[in-house]
């Protein structure tokens, strides 16, 4: 699952390959994005420049055009020059915007529109966003907020969850969901209001070090994939990167005990803790006292 990570790797390679430069090529497979190409071309435009926000990756465009995508479980965008052989097969292919020797391609694209400025800004997928853990402007105590105000609202909502909700905090995804609770020692099943300010604290510093640090050691390189090479650990070795994802039935690299899975949420994915190092805690209920009993 592509992570606000690697969505922020995606993008800066495309803007380092492509920002500044004209667009030579434009093809698509998807009839709406076709369909603006035809009435206001992609060619002769130039990409001012590619960002991140949240998961969406932004090309924009000269004159006011820019290209919004979300890659979903699927997605990728891969930059080649030009006669280099593609890493994807060629019908998975759905954009590619090629300026000079390089193609920008899009696989497997599950998500892309057009937008001018005025219309992004309405969008509900960008406009509706948290704070992004990514962006320089994050704030350690500005996010621990934006998670107490969603819980006050939503006191029986998992925390493991509110991480995975793009509004209250943008560009966590799966993996790093369950390693960021885990360094927290925070049970990904804990309802917000049995989680402290503290904790809250705690969780978002370590979502901002995590995220950043994996975004921070990029080479430069040709393929921006999603396969990435996460470390939570901080271990090198392949097989010891991370603490908690996808190891269940495995020993706790901290403890020692059986990590465990369970899917969680709307979307039922997999959580992956160590129920020793995260142990699980209760909701109070001062609302269930001898009084009211009476
Ligand atoms: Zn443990």
């Amino acid at each position: 699952m592509p992570e606000g990570d690697s969505i922020f790797r995606a993008a800066r390679a495309l803007q380092k390959s492509l920002a500044g430069k004209v667009v030579t090529g434009f093809e698509t497979t998807l009839a709406k994005l076709a369909s603006v190409d035809d009435q206001s071309p992609i060619v002769g435009r130039t990409v001012e420049r590619v960002e991140a926000r949240g998961k969406w990756c932004l090309i924009f465009f000269s004159g006011d055009l820019i290209l919004l995508t979300h890659m979903r479980m699927s997605g990728s965008w891969h930059l080649y020059k030009i006669g280099e052989r593609w890493q994807a097969p060629r019908n998975a292919m759905r954009v590619v915007i090629t300026c000079g020797s390089v193609h920008a391609v899009g696989f497997s694209v599950p998500v892309a529109e057009f937008h001018t400025a005025r219309s992004l800004e309405r969008s509900s997928h960008v406009s509706g966003l948290g704070l992004d853990v990514l962006d320089a402007a994050y704030r350690v105590g500005e996010a621990a907020r934006a998670m107490r105000e969603f819980g006050r609202a939503h006191p029986d909502a998992e925390i493991a969850n509110v991480l995975l909700n793009q509004r209250v905090i943008a560009g966590i995804g799966n993996i790093f969901k369950s390693e960021i609770v885990f360094a927290a020692a925070v049970n990904p099943f804990r309802r917000m209001e049995t989680i402290s300010d503290r904790e809250l604290e705690r969780i978002a510093e370590i979502a901002q070090r995590y995220m950043q640090a994996s975004v921070a050691e990029e080479k430069a390189q040709g393929i921006a994939t999603y396969a990435g090479n996460r470390s939570t650990t901080g271990a090198r070795d392949r097989g010891a990167r991370l603490w908690v994802y996808r190891r269940q039935g495995q020993e706790c690299r901290r403890c020692g005990a059986i990590i465990e899975m369970r899917r969680q949420g709307t979307g039922a994915r997999s959580t992956y803790w160590c129920p020793s190092c995260q142990p699980w805690i209760e909701a109070e209920k001062p609302h269930l006292t001898s009084r009211e009993s009476n």
